[in-house]
């Protein structure tokens, strides 16, 4: 079996690689290819229904390390280039021009902070993962897609932090606490709320979206038939890098069925 590209944190670096090259091969600027690369993003997690009419996901700027995009307050499945606006990692807008923001877009500005290893943030409420966030039972990799989970799901507990709230993470407090308990994981669920992956970029965070809830649901449907058999650590680790180096696989057949543009 070929080695994984794996760098010391133990990070794949061929999710980042295929961005660069699809930017080479469009030509197109680092900040505009982002910005339509996480307009497909938005369209793609509605294609796959890890989005409906909320949730959000986010890339960090290409050459301001302090900054990021996202769109303004609307369902993701709709947006358009002209709706993604850039922020501070305070979570304002550095150029509002009258649109709204996501409430929870602290989510996204303390793990950039908190984290200099990602650049794409996906925060979703699919529905499958919701049980493995109010139950004792942990969400474990139960099959070669979702490695990336073999190295624990935590689950943030916003009572613990804020007492009784509307469970929204709308502030950078409660954002900072959620980037406390992700620590240096890919994913996190929220306890009655949701779930929040990152990656290294948009294809590797949308990616784990995606099969965040997958895995949920499998792992949900086996508890039934009886006592699951589970990846190894070992054996987590290793699909997980050989899923990070097929990203452009899936990505470019949900991007084909958002766009119906074939990219080759
Ligand atoms: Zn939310």
């Amino acid at each position: 079996m070929k080695k994984a590209n794996v760098n010391k944190s133990g990070k794949s670096t061929r999710a980042r690689k295929v961005t660069e090259r699809a930017r080479l091969i469009s030509g197109a600027s680092p900040n505009v290819a982002t910005v339509e690369e996480l307009v497909t993003a938005n369209r793609i997690l509605y294609a796959q229904s890890v989005l409906d009419g909320y949730g959000h996901v986010s890339a960090r700027h290409d050459t301001k390390a302090h900054r990021f995009w996202m769109s303004r307050s609307m369902a993701p499945g709709l947006v358009t280039p002209g709706d993604i606006m850039e922020f501070d990692l305070d979570g304002e807008p550095v150029d509002a021009r009258g649109r709204g923001t996501y409430a929870e877009r602290f989510i996204h500005s303390e793990i950039y902070r908190r984290r200099p290893d990602v650049n794409a943030i996906v925060h979703s409420h699919s529905p499958a993962v919701i049980p493995f966030g109010v139950t004792n039972v942990p969400l474990r990799p139960i099959f070669h897609m979702s490695g990336f989970l073999g190295t624990g799901v935590p689950v943030f507990e916003i009572r613990e932090v804020a007492g009784d709230t509307d469970m929204l993470v709308r502030n950078p407090a409660l954002g900072a606490a959620l980037a406390l308990r992700l620590d240096d994981k890919p994913a996190a669920l929220m306890r009655g709320h949701g779930s929040v992956t990152v990656g290294i970029s948009l294809p590797q965070a949308v990616f784990r979206a995606v099969y965040l809830e997958v895995n949920a649901r499998l792992q949900s449907e086996a508890m039934k038939l009886g006592s699951i058999n589970f990846l190894t650590s070992e054996e987590a680790r290793l699909a997980s890098a050989m899923s990070d180096m097929h990203l452009s696989r899936p990505w470019t057949l949900w991007k084909y069925e958002v766009t119906r543009r074939n990219p080759a």
